[in-house]
């Protein structure tokens, strides 16, 4: 996370309608789910983190288990040999790569059967962006995250219906990203 959000801010719902596609929407949401356990250390393993992974960024996309264990030994391999040579900043940063090869090769980031993982993180941007701004239907959000251009690549409507079969998929993905974070005990 590249800034500091602050949750109580009151204009929070309007900033995230700026970019709705963007980042600022998922670190919200990061921002909102590790607040419960902040006391716990900056780097509290939360599963749930994993459903804001873009499956087609090559930096953050699932690795295949075996690579990833392989990949986090190496680096987990120089922590230690940093910590000996009291270089505690390096050894840091080598922890942090190993956590995070290690996130991309975890069971909770590998794709699941039944829904695309691609929309795993725009039920992210839906539902954070819903939480600071309640009046917002489903059907408008999905305007505001679908569409390119005036139209809607997925199914070609200009403006999306309660009951477009866009909605209905992200609904269905917004419902499972409640459970998952019900499963972590973040409040929804
Ligand atoms: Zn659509």
């Amino acid at each position: 996370m590249q800034r500091e959000i602050d949750l109580t801010n009151p204009r929070l719902g309007s900033e995230l309608l700026k970019d709705p596609k963007g980042n600022f929407p998922l670190d919200v949401w990061e921002t909102y789910c590790s607040k419960p356990f902040a006391h716990l250390g900056p780097l509290y393993p939360l599963s749930v983190l994993s459903w804001r992974i873009d499956p087609s960024d090559p930096k953050t996309a699932a690795l295949d288990p075996q690579k990833a264990a392989d990949e986090a030994f190496t680096w987990a391999l120089q922590t230690l040999m940093l910590l000996k040579s009291n270089q505690p900043a390096e050894a840091m940063e080598s922890a942090q790569r190993a956590l995070n090869v290690l996130v991309r090769g975890a069971s909770f980031s590998q794709p699941k059967r039944g829904q695309p993982a691609s929309m795993r993180p725009t039920a992210v941007r839906a539902w954070i962006i819903r939480k600071f701004n309640p009046t917002l239907s489903l059907a408008e959000v999905a305007d505001l995250l679908f569409r390119e251009n005036g139209k809607c690549p997925r199914c070609r409507l200009t403006r999306h219906q309660y009951n477009s079969r866009c909605v209905n998929a992200l609904s269905t993905a917004v419902q499972n990203l409640c459970s998952a974070m019900k499963d972590d005990g973040i409040p929804v």
